[in-house]
């Protein structure tokens, strides 16, 4: 097997794929490919079955309240790493409904699960080998509890319930004059699910830039004015409903809690909305763009990120030049951009296309040496699927230019990172990373090893700093990755690493844990910090993405009491006292938060 690398142009497909690959263009076998692929893309629980039909496959929950519906249903999350067929699942109507439900759960001895879009990766919600009989429900938060109101006015709020999209969220906000400064790429994740991980987007201030009031360049959870949870009542023997404002120093706790907490509800402080420009590169070569720092070149990340604030980069496996995104707040639409009025605007990112997925799917069957062909194929398709949707410069309200994954996109597996350093720091961190990462694939390679067949995504963005939310006394979430330390005042950004793969792809684990090991060495010390990013994969052993013992019980927790106090054990007191009875946990989180 020969090397492969590409240059950036895309003339080198065919070349590539002489000798390697033939492509069948059989339509049949197509179907039959791409239908196996795509069916993993979109695969979504339709079916219900209630109790009392004769189709279901394990008893009803006992006493479960008449009031509120169950069923079985399909869990699967976006990996499809952790897939159970007939899980009992309810669908509350109301805040009242979950409480009902946790004091039924308490009384039964169950347990209960929220759940959003299921679009998570870490074994937060369910635990591979769950089962029907498993005393456990998933709450189903997205078929009702979808309400929001803005509170307008110069400090305007919004209150949401957590089933609530991201997408319906920033449209309503859109309507009504206001937005945030970065989110999740995906429209199809839950509020609930989004603030249980902290999630965030790419934005750090811009040379020059100053934060617009409401906003914040760190995650969804440092916007959080107050949460309403359910919680146990010790005077009455009971779970109820409690409203935590962020003023209150016990709300740090639920602001980034990884599922060991249930919101019904949230108020989130919100800003102006604004438009954004969104400029992409596939021109720029690797070796320019994570150029080690002082090696002078123009093209370097941090560049971009003085420049704009805003930037992604995307590197296919053994590529060489990757896909750049570079966001700007833009308020005119600049001459050469094409207004958008939606979002999702890559829409080659969002199908897979009939070369992936046969890739794709021989891949999963056991051709893993198709990997650099699989990336040079990605790569090739960006750069002409960038000119033929028209999105190489596009330009609109916030909304559209920050949401732009769609759920159709190919599922991979990924492990993924918070690295917290300083501002001037930057581009050696990303420098570092992308050349030990590249050493370790061509180290693989030379042994006909490919863990690794889908893209490294690297973003940046500021911390969660307590006072964006304009709440007098408010302290950042306690178990945020993006929580500042307080001894490290001079660590100022995150680099966010995501590194892909398809799921069971041979030797990713492997190449996971070395990973790891690394980068938790590497960051350290007073040059930067590293904390896990809860939703995606992390305490890899050479099986298994969350399974490594010593990191899961002594080094994350370490990672999060190291200038910070004793927090780790604090937040893990609070979910205890509010939760005395468990009900809102799984064994992961039993073992995460012992
Ligand atoms: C393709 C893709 C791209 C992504 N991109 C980003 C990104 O750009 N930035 C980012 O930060 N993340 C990203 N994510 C990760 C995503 O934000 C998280 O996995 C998120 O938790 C998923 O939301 P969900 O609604 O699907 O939640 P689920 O997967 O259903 O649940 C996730 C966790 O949230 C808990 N939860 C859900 N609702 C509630 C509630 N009401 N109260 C308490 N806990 C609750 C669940 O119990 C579980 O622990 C991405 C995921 C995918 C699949």
């Amino acid at each position: 097997m020969k090397r492969l690398f590409s240059n950036c142009s895309s003339n080198r497909l065919d070349e590539a794929a002489e000798g390697e690959v033939t492509i069948s263009h059989s339509r049949r076998r197509f179907l039959a490919q791409t239908g196996a692929i795509a069916a993993n893309a979109v695969w979504m629980p339709v079916f219900k079955l209630r109790p009392g039909s004769a189709r279901t496959t394990c008893p009803a929950p006992p006493n479960f309240p008449p009031s509120i519906e169950l069923y079985q249903q399909g869990y699967e999350n976006w990996a499809n790493e952790i897939r159970v067929d007939d899980l009992w699942t309810c669908a509350p109507r109301t805040p009242a409904d979950v409480v009902t439900i946790a004091n039924w759960a308490f009384s039964n001895g169950y347990r209960m699960r929220p759940r959003g879009y299921m679009h998570n990766w870490s074994p937060l919600t369910v635990t591979p080998g769950t089962t029907c009989q498993t005393k456990a429900v998933l709450v189903d938060m997205t078929r009702h509890l979808t309400a929001m109101q803005i509170v307008p006015g110069p400090s305007a709020t919004v209150n949401v319930q957590t089933g609530v999209s991201m997408e319906a969220l920033l449209g309503y906000l859109e309507q009504a004059g206001y937005g945030v400064t970065s989110s999740p790429a995906p429209g199809d994740l839950s509020v609930g699910g989004v603030l249980a991980i902290d999630g965030h987007g790419a934005a750090a201030p811009a040379q020059g830039e100053t934060r617009l009031p409401g906003h914040t360049y760190g995650s969804l959870s440092s916007l959080i004015v107050s949460v309403r949870a359910v919680v146990w009542d010790q005077a009455k023997g009971q779970y109820t409903l409690r409203n935590f404002d962020r003023s209150d120093p016990n709300c740090k706790a639920f602001l980034t809690h990884a599922g060991r907490a249930f919101l019904t509800e949230v108020t989130l402080r919100v800003g102006e909305n604004y438009n954004l420009r969104c400029v992409s590169y596939v021109d720029i070569p690797a070796t320019e763009l994570f150029a080690a720092p002082g090696a002078g070149a123009s093209r370097a990340f941090a560049n971009y990120l003085e420049s704009a604030g805003r930037v992604e980069a995307i590197l296919f496996p053994f590529t060489t030049c990757p896909w750049l995104k570079v966001w700007s707040v833009s308020p005119a639409k600049p001459l050469l951009s094409r207004k958008v009025t939606s979002p999702y605007n890559y829409p080659f990112s969002d199908s897979i296309p009939e070369e992936v997925a046969v890739l794709a799917n021989r891949i999963v069957k056991g051709e893993d040496y198709l990997a650099p062909l699989l990336g040079l194929t990605a790569y090739n398709l960006t750069a002409a699927g960038l000119i033929a949707s028209l999105s190489k410069d596009i330009w609109g309200r916030s909304k559209n230019l920050l949401l732009y994954i769609r759920p159709t996109t190919l599922r991979g597996t990924t492990n993924g990172y918070a690295i917290l350093t300083r501002r001037g720091d930057i581009q050696r961190v990303v420098s570092e990373f992308v050349s030990f990462y590249q050493g370790r694939l061509a180290d693989y390679q030379s042994q006909n090893r490919y863990p690794i067949n889908l893209s490294l995504e690297i973003r940046v963005t500021g911390l969660d700093q307590p006072g964006d939310v304009g709440v007098d006394n408010a302290e950042p979430p306690a178990l945020s990755a993006i929580c500042p330390r307080p001894d490290h005042p001079e660590w100022d950004v995150a680099v966010w690493v995501n590194l892909l793969t398809l799921p069971g792809t041979p030797y990713s684990n492997q190449f996971y844990r070395e990973i790891e090991t690394w980068i938790l060495q590497n960051y350290s010390g007073a040059y930067a910090t590293v904390r896990p990013e809860w939703s995606k994969g992390w305490a890899y052993t050479s099986d298994a993405a969350w399974a490594d013992n010593t990191m899961l019980s002594a080094t994350i927790p370490n990672i999060y009491r190291a200038g910070t106090g004793p927090v780790w054990d604090w937040a893990v007191s609070m979910f205890d006292t509010f939760d005395p009875h468990s009900i809102f946990s799984n064994p992961f989180l039993d073992a995460l938060f012992q």
